[in-house]
């Protein structure tokens, strides 16, 4: 039987305590304040996101942590509990790529910020420990972004009045101009307002947002974090969404969510994706996928998990077969995990590694994670972490 490594959320109130001793060891004071926010999974839309479209994630009760002091002298120094080195520097100096590395996430949006509340003299420490796996698919990116960004939007006078829909596109804006990555908003978005115990509907179109109950008492989410990381993760995410947007712009619409699976078989619109390399299987991925996102919020209104898991194993065929975006381990935990008994599985997150989600019943979790595990173990693979995705609350200030 393989050992099962779970990775169980951190105590809020302990790591709060722990995070501001270790700020206060370091620094010589104690913190204003500690926040946490959110990683997440994507029950179902990936690749929607740029699209406009539609996606259904849940925010993790595995948070990344910021322990936060207010400086008036547009400095930043910033630290990780995960990283040997930090940054420190002025406000004003922050750019595409400087600083370089996990600080970007960080100083991108006190750049972000600063523009925005023309305030030269914004500044902080700021202390992180991450409890959401790095780069797992599980977002811990715009974990640290939202747990930063909060702070700041709650320590900086001229920011009080941000929502967290504003925090939220501050972070986007830091993560695609100062770190360099072309996510959509749809992480940020989860983070920062996430509702408690549901998944959220969200129509990227206008980053509105619409709470979906978890109707499956029975059955829960297992997340299976393959631990693969393939190097051509953000080179072919940037590729996909450019091909997105070529043809977008070949059908005349402002983005594929304005194309309904019908027009896909018209023959002036195959025509037109013909012209575009990989144009017509990526938009039917795109297409498709927005369908499957709606269907699958009426089946779970329907308390219908069979017809949920059916969908997220389409999502996945789809993304496999069409959007090409997945890889030989995600692909095992979602056939393991089907073999096993799971109702329906899929890779979630950008792809090419990181982590896949099944549907399973409660009661079987255990058993079909050690099928996963072992299929792993068996193929001379590094055994997966597990996590389960109990839907949790938004980003928040913890003291
Ligand atoms: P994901 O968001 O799915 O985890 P990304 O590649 O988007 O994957 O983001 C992972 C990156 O975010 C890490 O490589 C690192 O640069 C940064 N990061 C996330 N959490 C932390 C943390 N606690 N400390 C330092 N850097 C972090
Ligand atoms: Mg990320």
């Amino acid at each position: 039987m393989p050992d099962l490594t779970w990775l169980q959320p951190a105590d809020d109130d302990a790591t709060a305590e722990a995070l501001s001793s270790r700020f206060t060891a370091r620094l010589g004071r104690l913190p204003d304040g500690v926040w946490a926010a959110p990683g997440r999974v994507n029950l179902i839309g990936e690749h929607t996101d740029y699209n406009n479209g539609y996606c259904l994630p849940l925010a993790l009760p595995h948070r990344t942590y910021a322990a936060v002091s207010g400086r008036d002298d547009g400095i930043l120094r910033i630290g990780s509990a995960q990283k040997s080195h930090g940054w420190e520097g002025r406000v004003t100096d922050i750019r595409q790529g400087r600083p370089a590395g996990w600080p970007a996430y960080v100083a991108g949006v006190a750049a972000i910020f600063a523009e925005r509340a023309g305030a030269q003299e914004l500044g902080a420490d700021i202390l992180v420990d991450g409890h959401v796996p790095l780069g797992a698919g599980l977002s811990s990116s715009a974990a640290l972004s939202c747990a930063a960004g909060l702070a700041l939007r709650d320590l900086v006078p001229a920011l009080a009045e941000l929502e967290p829909a504003d925090v939220a596109a501050a972070c986007v804006r830091a993560e695609n101009e100062i770190a360099g990555a072309a996510t959509g908003g749809m992480d940020q978005t989860i983070a920062m307002r996430a509702v408690d115990g549901h998944l959220v509907l969200l129509d990227c179109q206008d980053f509105s947002v619409v709470p979906v109950a978890w109707t499956l008492p029975d059955h829960e989410v297992l997340v299976i974090d393959t631990r693969a990381h393939h190097a051509l993760a953000d080179g072919q995410y940037a590729v996909r969404r450019q091909t997105c947007e070529v043809a977008a712009a070949a059908l005349g619409v402002r983005s594929l969510r304005e194309v309904t699976p019908d027009q896909l078989v018209e023959g002036q619109v195959r025509a037109l994706l013909a012209q575009i390399p990989d144009g017509a299987a990526r938009v039917r991925h795109v297409v498709t996928e927005n369908r499957r996102v709606l269907d699958l919020v009426s089946a779970l209104r329907e308390q219908d998990a069979q017809t949920v898991g059916e969908l997220m194993t389409s999502s996945h065929s789809s993304l496999r077969d069409d959007y090409e975006v997945s890889c030989r381990e995600l692909d095992l935990a979602v056939d393991a995990a089907i073999d096993a008994g799971a109702a329906g599985a899929r890779m979630t997150g950008g792809g090419f590694g990181g982590s896949a989600i099944a549907l399973v019943r409660r009661e079987e979790a255990e058993l079909i994670a050690e099928a996963v595990v072992g299929a792993f173990t068996d193929q001379g693979l590094e055994a997966p972490h597990l996590l389960e995705a109990v839907p949790s609350g938004p980003a928040r200030r913890l003291r």
